[in-house]
């Protein structure tokens, strides 16, 4: 493709899509930001509005790229639709709310030759490569992840995260997957899981994982959808030469050295990796962190819990 700026349509006009997608895209010479698609009628001053995607292609209107920010029950569908009328795709994470899916997925970008990105957005976290650059060359002894937010402040009102295949606690969990699969040397394999269901809900509000690196260092997981006050996005790696912690989802890194603390960057990074990606012709679909939420559920030993009331 030619240095032309990209043509892009943001799909599901939601919480990221404004808080994140909209101000990254306007802000990058890379983009051309020519059309929303929103179910729920959202628009934007200035920008072409639509409500479903299959309303845009109709149009004719000259598009490149979507960026797909609808909940992750459709967004393959959409994927695969796109991909058919020979657009590129960034998926918001996960890139798909099954593991066949996503390979599938795989399949169609191949065919088309169009670019697809799994966007696992938290891997753009300021910290996130100096601490893989940083481990590269130490023993991992242990980790711990605790992830736990409190879900009425996040994703309030959000019925879809709930339902089968909107992965409830694991929706930001998956971010702490993203990271740890992307900074350990080793591949990571689930042993066990315990994931609590509330009793009028489809998805678990918490879970424990117990997760081994290839090397059989041990890697424990805390996912709480219930937490109040001060929210917990921490890592911690003990390797054979001292601790490595990456704190605020990755933005800041603690190394034995001394901390460093980054700036909010990972969609303007985020979308400057899709821009390269489409201009050199190339696709990113990374299915670690689904995989492993996929043996989360398959491994589960599940309790019921309190019903969880928005
Ligand atoms: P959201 O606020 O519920 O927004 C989703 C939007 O997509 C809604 O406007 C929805 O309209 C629309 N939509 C649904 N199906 C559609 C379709 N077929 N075509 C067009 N639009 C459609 O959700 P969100 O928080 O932005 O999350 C969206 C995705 O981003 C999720 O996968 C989430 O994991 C990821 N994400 C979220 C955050 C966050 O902090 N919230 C952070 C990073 C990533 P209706 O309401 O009418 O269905």
């Amino acid at each position: 493709m030619s240095d032309a700026r990209i043509r892009i349509a943001i799909v599901g006009l939601g919480k990221i899509a404004r808080d994140q997608h909209v101000p990254a895209l306007l802000a990058n010479e890379a983009f051309d930001l020519v059309a929303t698609v929103s179910l729920d009628g959202a628009a934007m001053e200035g920008v072409a509005a639509y409500r479903t995607l299959e309303e845009l292609l109709a149009t004719g209107l000259p598009v490149d790229a979507v960026a797909l920010c609808t909940p992750p029950q459709i967004r393959p569908v959409l994927a695969g639709e796109a991909l058919r009328h020979g657009l590129h795709v960034l998926l918001e994470k996960p890139p798909a709310a099954t593991l066949s899916q996503a390979a599938q997925l795989e399949v169609l970008a191949s065919a088309s030759g169009k670019t697809v990105f799994a966007a696992w957005h938290s891997r753009f976290a300021a910290g996130v490569e100096p601490a893989r650059a940083w481990l590269a060359s130490r023993k991992v002894l242990r980790a711990a992840i605790r992830w736990r937010e409190d879900v009425r402040v996040w994703h309030p009102g959000q019925d879809w995260i709930w339902e089968p295949g909107g992965m409830g606690v694991f929706d930001p969990g998956i971010n702490a997957l993203s990271i740890i699969t992307r900074i350990l040397p080793e591949p990571l394999f689930l042993r066990d899981s315990e994931l609590e269901l509330p009793s009028n809900r489809e998805a678990p509000i918490a879970a424990r994982l117990t997760l081994r690196t290839g090397g059989g260092a041990p890697v424990d997981v805390d996912f709480d959808f219930r937490q109040t006050g001060a929210q917990t996005w921490d890592i911690e790696v003990e390797t054979d030469d001292g601790v490595l912690l990456l704190r605020r989802g990755g933005a800041e890194l603690i190394l034995p050295s001394g901390t460093t603390r980054g700036d909010d960057r990972e969609y303007p990074a985020l979308y400057t990796r899709f821009a390269g990606l489409v201009r050199a012709g190339k696709s990113e679909l990374d299915s670690d962190p689904l995989r492993l939420v996929a043996d989360a559920f398959l491994r589960g030993r599940w309790k019921i819990t309190d019903p969880f009331h928005d």
